[in-house]
């Protein structure tokens, strides 16, 4: 007999990655006080009166710093580094050596044009006295009196990068949330540029490589991100890197609009071709309902049979996963498989569906029943054990179903759950509509409790509509 229970381990792995950003916000040694984001250090001291030309450039410079500051782009950054390109060679003209040499240094290390760089680096050295190649340096103005502009203190360069690279770190953060894995790259490389040793940044584009299936990449930055402190939580993920490696090289890959997809190569009958089409159909059908396209492409890893057991599924009553990425069985077409694999698939597929619509908090009841609505539709669910534990008077009730995987104690409760989270879910869709389903998904995966949840969706109390199912139930 099949069970089919599909363990979701997706809150270890995707919590994490959210973790390590705040962990970044609030870890007092990697963020104190004077690298939050602070442009005061850079402001103009106003009390000289600096030239119109002067003026317009220190303004043009801190609109660009304020406005990086706020939302890192590489647009604002180029823009940035060529004024400060331009103000070097206006300290130049007007003798302000040190300064120039200064805005010139951070203008060079924010990738400037070398050519350009190179032109004011010799005017400089034609220019600038000899103390000054002596390294004795002075902001005097002729008449002796400090020239208090917009002079670089020798902390200034390395505030900017915390400026930056915390900026960043925010758009990276948001794109990951956001599931939108290939543009976190972006920002996330980026801080490695500034910060080639950041821990957090290497470990963050670990999780990046790691869930857009490039393993070896993820293998790589992880090493680079072991500190003292994430030395459990990265050997974790190294641990299963490592037994995910060697599954991986036996994969055939190919990528469809919706899907990059992995399968076991040996014998299997399946032509790419098929898999492709067995996706989209299970995507067509499955988005008329949600509305809401996956975001990404959905990795799809279809192991040989006895990988999957032997080294992918953590209980024999595994069928398939979902854990941000769907892991199933490529089973044999020859032995009249196609509907097993077409209902793991669609069960499967309703995961990464549900998780991103509305994330990882649906709980689990909710979560199984939509995904085996869908299954329904290619092989009927079997029920039997629930109408035997239905006329026995032992079905769940809503706080039952609501324990989740705490019910799971033996295969007969993990058999009730599962059946009876199908029949309320299918009796909600049928009375209420699958839009109202969708709203239900929603507030249930922000956590709301099931009371309140119920009262806003439904208008009616989870009491009540419980009490109405069983009502239908006694018809049927
Ligand atoms: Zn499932």
């Amino acid at each position: 007999m099949i069970y089919m229970l599909h363990i979701e381990n997706i809150k270890l792995l995707l919590i994490l990655p959210l973790t390590i950003l705040m962990f970044y916000h609030s870890s007092p040694e990697l963020f104190s006080e004077e690298m939050k984001p602070d442009t005061q250090v850079l402001t103009v001291s106003k009390n000289i009166e600096l030239s119109l030309e002067e003026e317009e450039l220190v303004h043009e410079i801190e609109e660009l710093e304020e406005k990086i500051y706020k939302h890192y782009d590489v647009e604002t950054e180029k823009k940035l580094a060529l004024v400060y390109l331009k103000y070097s060679k206006f300290l130049v003209q007007e003798n302000h050596f040190q300064e120039a040499k200064e805005y010139l240094d951070i203008a060079k290390g924010l990738g400037v044009n070398q050519e350009k760089a190179k032109e004011i680096s010799m005017l400089l050295e034609e220019k600038q006295p000899v103390e000054m190649k002596n390294n004795v340096i002075s902001h005097l103005l002729p008449d002796g009196k400090e020239r208090v502009s917009r002079k670089f203190q020798p902390t200034d360069n390395f505030i900017f990068r915390r400026n930056v690279v915390y900026a960043l770190f925010e758009q990276a953060g948001s794109f990951y949330e956001a599931k939108n894995y290939e543009l976190a790259k972006t920002p996330t490389k980026k801080i490695l540029e500034y910060e080639p040793n950041n821990k957090l940044a290497n470990e963050l584009l670990g999780n990046i490589h790691y869930q857009l299936q490039e393993l070896k990449e993820a293998e790589f930055y992880w090493e680079k991100a072991v500190s003292r402190d994430s030395l459990d939580r990265i050997n974790k993920k190294r641990s299963k890197l490592k037994k995910e490696l060697p599954l991986e090289e036996g994969l055939l890959s190919v990528e469809e609009e919706h899907f990059k997809i992995r399968y076991a190569s040996s014998n299997q009958q399946y032509t790419s071709y098929d898999l492709k089409l067995l996706l989209r159909e299970a995507y067509k059908e499955i988005y008329q309902d949600f509305s809401t396209p996956l975001k990404g492409k959905i990795v799809v890893l279809m192991y040989e049979k006895k990988d999957f057991e032997n080294k992918i599924r953590s209980s024999h009553l595994t069928g398939a996963l979902f854990d941000g990425k769907i892991r199933m069985p490529f089973l044999n077409k020859q032995r009249g498989s196609e509907r097993e694999m077409k209902r793991l698939i669609w069960h499967e597929l309703t995961h990464a569906f549900i998780y991103n619509y509305a994330g990882d908090k649906v709980p689990l009841w909710l979560n199984e029943g939509v995904a085996q609505y869908y299954e329904n539709k290619v092989i009927p669910i079997q029920l039997r054990f629930f109408w035997t534990t239905y006329r026995r008077n032992k079905l769940l009730n809503l706080r039952g179903l609501s324990l989740g995987e705490k019910i799971f104690k033996n295969t007969e409760t993990t058999t009730l759950f599962y059946q009876q989270s199908f029949v309320f879910v299918d009796y909600l869709i049928e009375r209420f509509g699958f839009y109202k389903v969708r709203e239900l998904l929603k507030e249930l995966g922000k956590e709301e409790n099931v009371d309140s949840a119920f009262l806003k969706v439904f208008s009616l109390s989870a009491k009540e509509v419980e009490r109405r199912w069983l009502k239908w139930l006694e018809g049927k």
